[in-house]
């Protein structure tokens, strides 16, 4: 579960955001939608620490991320993250990526995380791509690989920010598709993306954020298809 109570951050004088509240829970998946500029990256770098709030609290599986003395390299270990750029290792192939962090972090046996990398890559259906270099696959393949880099590390859940918003349009899918079978599995999951289709299907919870708050948080019944607030109406009027 994610726990966020109060949460502020502000850059100097920008306030990016402004006491935010909400509950990721077991196994669910919440979507964040919102203009650019909302805060929804800086919402995610808040929970896993690539950012320090200013003010307010975060829990991770129980673990309050926000406190002082926590072992930060052990929290960051139960999340998996995603982003838009996929921050593969150029001269590292397909299957050395997702074997890398095992052995350093978790300090598997070379033999250990090779047989996890083939599972995962196997997984995300790039399980014939484990000798090739990033440079040699599609954004799609590369994105998957990198799902498969996360998952190699068991985490507890996965943060993804925007994960298909650099890929061609017919690679889209091939991503989300993952995305959703995760979903499925049960995976814990908080999403910021501009793919309404798969919100609307697959979330349990869509959050639109403006302005570094909460606009509206629902089902996506409500959120996406009866919004209540006028700047969801104007957002989703302009991204549907
Ligand atoms: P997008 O949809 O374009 O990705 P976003 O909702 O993810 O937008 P953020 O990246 O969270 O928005 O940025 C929100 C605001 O915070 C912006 O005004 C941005 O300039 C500012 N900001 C983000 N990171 C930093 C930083 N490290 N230092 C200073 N300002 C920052
Ligand atoms: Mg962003």
């Amino acid at each position: 579960a994610i726990e966020i109570k109060d949460l502020h951050k502000h850059f100097g004088a920008n306030k990016v955001l402004v006491g935010i509240d909400m509950l990721v829970e077991p196994g669910q998946v919440v979507c964040v939608i919102g203009p650019s500029g909302s805060g929804k990256s800086t919402l995610l770098r808040c929970v896993n620490l690539l950012e320090e709030p200013t003010k307010g609290h975060v829990h991770v599986e129980g673990i309050e991320v926000t406190d002082p003395d926590v072992d930060i390299d052990a929290v960051r270990r139960r999340i998996g993250m995603v982003f838009q750029q996929f921050n593969l290792f150029p001269h590292m192939t397909a299957l050395q990526n997702v074997m890398i962090a095992q052995q350093r972090v978790l300090k598997r046996s070379k033999r250990d995380a090779e047989v996890v990398a083939r599972e995962n890559l196997e997984k995300v259906g790039v399980g014939d791509k484990c000798d090739s270099f990033p440079a040699q696959l599609s954004g799609g393949q590369q994105q998957r690989v990198a799902i498969a880099r996360a998952l190699a590390m068991n985490p507890d859940l996965m943060l993804f920010d925007e994960p298909t918003s650099a890929l061609d349009p017919e690679l889209v899918g091939d991503v989300l598709a993952v995305m959703r079978k995760l979903a499925e599995e049960g995976m814990t999951m908080l999403v910021v993306t501009h793919e309404m289709g798969f919100a609307r299907e697959v979330a349990d919870r869509v959050v639109f954020m403006d302005g570094g708050v909460i606009v509206e948080d629902g089902p996506p019944s409500q959120v996406i298809g009866d919004p209540q607030h006028e700047r969801t109406r104007s957002f989703l009027a302009r991204v549907l």
